[in-house]
């Protein structure tokens, strides 16, 4: 069953394996401001796709891991591998003395490279960086899916796996 929240993070989605690679281009292609990578996702909508099953279930086990151990060297050293080798990171303070915001992006090394699993483990990055933590990133004690959630103590990724699981304990 497929119960897709679209308002859900990227590395959520891909993680519960409600989208594949090709949505996951899709998606690249129509929401990066950085026009090399646009090009290059564009590019590839219309090649055939690597299956990139196995990094998927790699990357929901890793993303669990962060939801029992939070960042330890395990998880980083996965994401680590995939960014450094496909991705090349930007980064530019908004205001001045470092009082604004950071912007952060990124553009495929090249169109060989895993990009497109350094583009979820870059999703998932910018997610903590932004929350300041890894707090909100849950795996339902139902069904294990993931999901994002701001109160300390969700447990529960909706309203059904809440009842299976007993109310709000
Ligand atoms: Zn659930």
């Amino acid at each position: 069953m497929k119960r897709y929240n679209s308002n859900d993070p990227l590395f959520v989605r891909f993680a519960n394996g409600d989208i594949n690679q090709y949505e996951v281009v899709k998606s690249v292609a129509e929401t990066t401001q950085d026009s090399e990578t646009k090009e290059i996702a564009t590019k590839a909508l219309d090649k055939q796709f690597l299956d990139i099953g196995v990094f998927q279930t790699d990357f929901k086990n890793c993303v669990k891991d962060i939801t029992e151990f939070g960042i330890t060297h395990r998880s980083r050293s996965f994401l680590d591998s995939y960014l450094s080798s496909s991705l090349l990171l930007f980064r530019r303070e908004q205001g001045l003395g470092g009082t604004g915001s950071v912007e952060t992006w990124y553009r495929p090394i090249g169109e060989g490279t895993p990009w497109v699993e350094g583009a979820i483990c870059f999703n998932l990055a910018s997610f903590i960086r932004s929350r300041g933590s890894v707090k909100e990133i849950k795996s339902c004690k139902t069904c294990s899916r993931i999901f994002v959630h701001k109160g300390e103590h969700a447990v529960y990724c909706s309203e059904s796996c809440k009842a299976i699981g007993g109310g709000n304990k």
